[in-house]
């Protein structure tokens, strides 16, 4: 009977280097010499097939930091192809907003059946400051250990940034993208109205 996996989640607005860590935290796992696999969902169409953290020079320009390979995948069933061919001591997830609900009980099953250690990153807000649709805040409840990342407030320059500020984009609740969004602190952010015209 194997230990259940430990579930960490890494949350935080944009540009608050979730993607930064999640990577360091596979990377060191690859040191350790576990059996590592990477995940990320469809929905991201930024990259392909690897998670990358950016870093964005003075005129706000991205630039890949770090990157880790991953797989693409829509449905549990996906995950669970890959999981029962690289048998993985440690899973991580990047962007899993973006996860469909069906993915809660997988994970939960996958770390209490199998042991498997899970390191999630993704956005708890969304740019409205509401919790990001029901994958995210279902997965910081059945965490067993949640990280909360601040970032730089892109107006005052506090390190107390924890909302996403959109600033340019349509009103959709969901878009994908890196230029849109900045982050802020509470007394910077204010929630988005669409692009003034
Ligand atoms: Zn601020």
């Amino acid at each position: 009977m194997s230990r259940a996996g430990e579930i960490e989640v890494i949350v935080g607005p944009m540009r608050g280097k979730k993607s930064d860590l999640l990577i360091i935290a596979l990377e060191q796992a690859v040191i350790a010499e576990k059996r590592v696999v990477a995940f990320k969902p469809t929905r991201d169409t930024r990259t392909s097939n690897e998670i990358v953290s950016r870093k964005f020079d003075k005129k706000g320009k991205p630039k890949v930091s770090r990157r880790f390979p991953a797989i693409i995948v829509s449905t549990p069933d996906d995950m669970m192809r890959v999981i029962d061919i690289k048998h993985p001591e440690i899973v991580g997830i990047d962007e899993a907003q973006f996860l469909s609900p069906d993915f809660v009980p997988f994970i939960k099953k996958m770390s209490g059946e199998r042991g498997i250690e899970f390191v999630i990153a993704g956005l708890d807000m969304d740019y409205l400051g509401d919790p990001f649709l029901e994958t995210m805040p279902k997965l910081l409840a059945i965490a067993h250990r949640v990280t909360k990342t601040t970032a730089i407030c892109y107006r005052c320059k506090s390190r107390q940034a924890l909302f996403t500020q959109k600033i340019a984009g349509s009103t959709a609740k969901v878009e994908v993208g890196d230029l849109e969004y900045r982050a802020a602190c509470s007394d910077c952010w204010y929630p988005y109205r669409g692009e003034a015209s």
